[in-house]
């Protein structure tokens, strides 16, 4: 079996290079034998021809982009000259829908007046009639993923595509945080500051959900507006301090306090825990129910034609985040998908996992140093990051590469193909700066370790738009190396 090589692109990417010759590229250059293609943005526009008669159970629907009004179906283009050249096409559905304030930003994307991303799906009509409502009441700015409009609108997209195209299946990808990571740690998908978020979501069908696990409801607003003036205290005082970590704002409690918890403000949130366990049964239920539409969307993929596949993106904040590694397991996904495609892209995973610390060292740890906070996460995830400071500039290694391949294969009992990203010159810093640029031996470094650690292929991450034709080369090249190894069968030795 051939190293599985996925590689995302757009409808833009075969535009501007025309389609037979970028199908040509990817294949010969880079040996990609699997198209990821944005055949809907995250955004809410639709490249492709969208079918109302799909609809019938959702009002969302998205905006044809300007490209197919021209006449341009990217998945009528791509499907059979990919398949020709014995390429698999898969659909790339993002649900991309957390708002991002100005300091966070790793692209340049709109912003209000107020730091927040111009909504993100803008472009997704009818969506304020199913947006999340926080712990204060007010609407969010994000959907909410239990609302059953808003769910059916995933199902409607994936049934129209399976059954008005060819294509071979849907890469599926949810990114948000959880509820307890959105109250310590503020939005944002990299946060290069720190916001303290109100919890959602509190609309009916999530009080519905709460009741139906017995969860008590006043308490777990309680609960959270505890765990929010908890952690807006430590901004407030990060804020004093100018710390650059604390990004600008109103607080929403009416703490003033800055000064540190008695015991600390670890054990501090320790005992608002242990006084509220409903914050954690809310968190997990927060993600179960995304969990359950993975299952559904999955399940809708296999209803309209059993032999295509569903594969799901788990994003980069699960690895490097207690909270969300936590709330993620692998055992549960593997039902329900055929492929899984850990995030990781080691280069740039230096920067976010460095921010992170930052930004966990000012909610849970801002009355210890930056560096014993650093040692506590090194210690929780078993990596071997010797010089935090350096992280940045040195990525997160092959150490890490090695360690979670690992662990996400043995965590499905190697019964589903892991295929984790390896990142071709991704931003490793705000608006597109680079930390550490990419150069071809990472690339190599990368796709080795991870096919030593037993991964069945990769996706060569994020994007072709921003990938340097030096890497894609040195990807093909060391994919040949991995493939010819494979063949005859010879086990990977370190
Ligand atoms: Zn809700």
């Amino acid at each position: 079996m051939a190293f599985f090589v996925g590689l995302p692109t757009s409808a833009e990417d075969f535009y501007a290079m025309g389609t037979e010759k970028l199908l040509d590229y990817l294949k010969d250059t880079a040996r990609v034998n699997a198209v990821i293609i944005a055949a809907r943005t995250f955004h809410g526009e639709a490249g492709y021809e969208t079918h109302d008669k799909y609809f019938a159970g959702t009002k969302l629907r998205d905006t044809p982009s300007a490209l197919k009004q021209s006449g341009f179906d990217i998945l009528a283009e791509i499907t059979d000259r990919a398949h020709e050249r014995g390429m698999k096409v898969y659909s790339h559905f993002l649900s991309y829908d957390f708002a991002v304030p100005a300091a966070d930003s790793e692209t340049n994307i709109t912003l209000d007046e107020n730091g927040w991303e111009v909504l993100p799906n803008a472009k997704l009509l009818n969506l304020s009639q199913v947006l999340e409502i926080d712990c204060f009441g007010r609407k969010g700015m994000r959907p909410c993923l239990n609302n059953p409009d808003y769910r059916q609108y995933h199902l409607s997209v994936v049934e129209d595509q399976l059954r008005s195209y060819a294509i071979d299946g849907i890469n599926f990808n949810i990114e948000r945080y959880g509820p307890i990571s959105n109250v310590l740690n503020g939005n944002g998908g990299s946060a290069h500051g720190r916001k303290p978020l109100a919890a959602t979501c509190f609309c009916p069908h999530c009080l519905e959900s709460a009741h139906k696990r017995g969860i008590d409801l006043n308490r777990a607003k309680l609960g959270f507006l505890a765990l929010l003036e908890f952690s807006e205290r430590s901004w407030q005082a990060a804020l004093k301090d100018g710390n650059p970590m604390a990004a600008p704002g109103t607080p929403l409690c009416a703490n003033r306090d800055t000064s540190a918890p008695p015991d600390g403000y670890f054990i501090e949130f320790m005992r608002i825990l242990g006084r509220y366990p409903e914050i954690a049964a809310w968190n997990q239920m927060w993600h179960d129910n995304m969990l359950s539409l993975l299952a559904e969307v999955h399940g809708t993929a296999k209803a309209v034609s059993p032999g295509r596949k569903v594969g799901f993106h788990v994003w980069h904040p699960r690895d490097y985040s207690p909270m969300e590694r936590a709330m993620y397991n692998m055992r549960d996904m593997r039902r329900f998908c055929d492929w899984i495609k850990p995030k990781m892209d080691h280069t740039c995973g230096g920067y976010r996992y460095y921010q992170n610390i930052k930004r966990i060292h000012q909610s849970l740890f801002y009355d210890r140093t930056l560096q014993q906070a650093a040692s506590v996460m090194n210690a929780i995830f078993d990596w071997d990051v010797a010089d935090y400071e350096r992280l940045p500039e040195n990525g997160l290694g092959l150490d890490y590469l090695e360690k979670d391949t690992k662990a996400y294969i043995a965590d499905v009992f190697g019964e589903v193909p892991i295929y984790p990203g390896i990142g071709l010159d991704m931003p490793s810093g705000p608006a597109g700066s680079m930390h550490r640029p990419c150069e071809p031996e990472y690339v190599r470094d990368g796709l080795l370790t991870i096919a030593k650690a037993g991964a069945q292929g990769t996706v060569l991450s994020r994007g072709f738009g921003e990938m340097q034709r030096k890497n894609l080369a040195m990807a093909g090249k060391t994919i040949d190396e991995i493939n010819s190894m494979l063949c005859v069968g010879e086990k990977y030795d370190s």
